[in-house]
């Protein structure tokens, strides 16, 4: 059915000339979008289809509609242990060291709830696209899991094969239990692009493959990896540079920088995009830059881990490709995309002055720069032939009086609020703040008995 969006106080595009609509209006028709323009302007067909009943009509009046914001970095299971008393105060190594042995006890069930969980709070934040990065396949779980999730939430999906096979007893950081055999690590990931990977336009379902880290991987399956991803066209996906610790392991082992050691094993180009980057040295941004390598800029995860201020602000203008990724939940506790966004906005400021980075470049990083880092070009954007996939926050709110100055910059300097309305590939997901696809108080309870269960677990080990 044909879906015409009326009356929008601004409607941000995000096309090529950054048009910000008053008044906007824009008509969807299954997955792609028709027409973008003012309300007054709204063409004489479209009118009388809303005007007789033959196209759903959604009244914007009151509200900022913008692009729906994409997350390029996420580990949906870690819903299931927030805020942990014993990862709460440590840096990477140790957090993850703490964590290890709690998730090697995640079962199907838990790793579908959490995903739908964390697509819930991540839908209602103003996200319409997300990746999720799962590397540890603990009792039967799998990749299978996340996505059936997706499918019943309804979120554009890019579903990252993640892999761990280097375990203690080899050098590398995670228990052996968690690792698994690179041969069958590599078989399932053939298998899931086979079954699941959609690379056509507007398409709800990608494949990624994301080995998880150099200090938990050989460089085989690395090299592999890329080779198995570039046969059949899929982005690759990993963590690197994170923190000093990072760094230090990647001079000690592979006597190489991060970047270096990417460039080695032929993870760059524009189908490849790192997690985090906080480290990445300048000749590691140049390098990006010239390979269109992306970088999924994780903000909050970065000051929990007290990892540091990734050089985001160098990266822009030496033409990284970056985008926002709210990062798993054990290292940000709370994922709000539009509440990355202000954040990358506010930690740029840290660390680089007042002007480092505008509200209106944190939001195109958040909507344009996604869709650039998972290399793909009908998302991002409100214009005719893009999907359509967009967000509605409520000017109204308390939290935005007094900012009707500017509307568009209130959605990233004021309090981060949550989406009056959502619609993504055409279908409206999220209606008066309430989401459409999930009951949600059945899905949360579900998820409070699983992360009790897997508490129980793993102490009567
Ligand atoms: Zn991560």
């Amino acid at each position: 059915m044909t879906l015409i969006a009326l009356n929008a106080d601004v409607l941000v595009t995000m096309d090529a000339q950054r048009r910000e609509i008053k008044g906007g209006a824009l008509v969807a028709d299954g997955p792609a979008l028709l027409w973008v323009g003012a309300t007054a302007e709204l063409p004489a067909q479209y009118r009388r289809m809303a005007d007789e009943g033959q196209a759903r009509v959604l009244d914007m009046r009151g509200k900022v509609v913008t692009p729906g914001l994409v997350n390029t970095h996420h580990h949906m299971y870690q819903s299931l242990t927030r805020a942990v008393p014993a990862a709460q105060d440590a840096e990477l190594f140790s957090w993850l060291q703490n964590l290890y042995m709690l998730w090697s006890h995640l079962t199907p069930e838990m790793i579908h709830v959490s995903t739908q969980t964390a697509m819930a709070e991540l839908m209602l934040s103003g996200c319409t696209t997300t990746s999720d990065h799962l590397y540890l396949f603990p009792n039967g779980s799998r990749l299978d899991d996340s996505i059936a999730a997706a499918q019943q939430m309804g979120m554009r999906f890019h579903a990252a094969r993640g892999s761990m096979s280097l375990g203690r007893s080899k050098g590398g950081l995670p228990p052996d239990v968690v690792v698994e055999e690179e041969e069958a690590i590599l078989r399932d990931s053939l298998r899931l692009i086979q079954q699941y990977h959609d690379g056509s336009r507007h398409s709800m379902l990608r494949v990624v493959l994301a080995p998880c880290s150099p200090f938990s991987v050989t460089r085989d399956l690395m090299r592999e990896s890329a080779v198995l991803a570039r046969a059949h066209g899929v982005s690759l996906h990993t963590h690197l540079a994170e923190n000093d610790n990072d760094v230090a392991f990647s001079r000690e082992k592979f006597g190489l920088t991060p970047a270096q050691y990417a460039e080695d094993l032929g993870w760059v180009g524009r189908d490849v995009w790192h997690a985090h980057c906080v480290k990445l040295d300048p000749e590691g941004i140049a390098l990006f830059a010239r390979t269109g390598t992306g970088v999924a800029h994780c903000p909050c995860s970065n000051m929990r881990l007290a990892s540091g201020i990734a050089p985001i602000r160098g990266m822009r203008d030496a033409g990284v490709p970056v985008a926002l990724g709210v990062d798993g939940s054990a290292s940000n506790d709370g994922a709000h995309m539009l509440g990355e966004a202000r954040q990358a906005m506010l930690l740029q400021r840290v660390g680089y002055g007042p002007a480092a980075m505008s509200a209106r470049e944190a939001l195109e990083i958040a909507t344009l720069g996604g869709a650039r880092v998972l290399n793909r070009d009908d998302i991002g954007a409100l214009a005719p032939g893009m999907s359509a996939d967009f967000v509605a926050f409520d000017m109204e709110a308390v939290g935005y009086a007094g900012a009707g100055h500017d509307p568009v910059a209130a959605l990233v300097f004021c309090t981060p609020a949550n989406v009056s309305s959502s619609v993504i590939n055409g279908r409206v997901v999220v209606e008066d703040g309430r989401l459409l696809t999930a009951d949600l108080p059945v899905v949360l309870g579900q998820h409070r008995r699983l992360a009790r269960s897997l508490f129980e677990r793993a102490a009567g080990q």
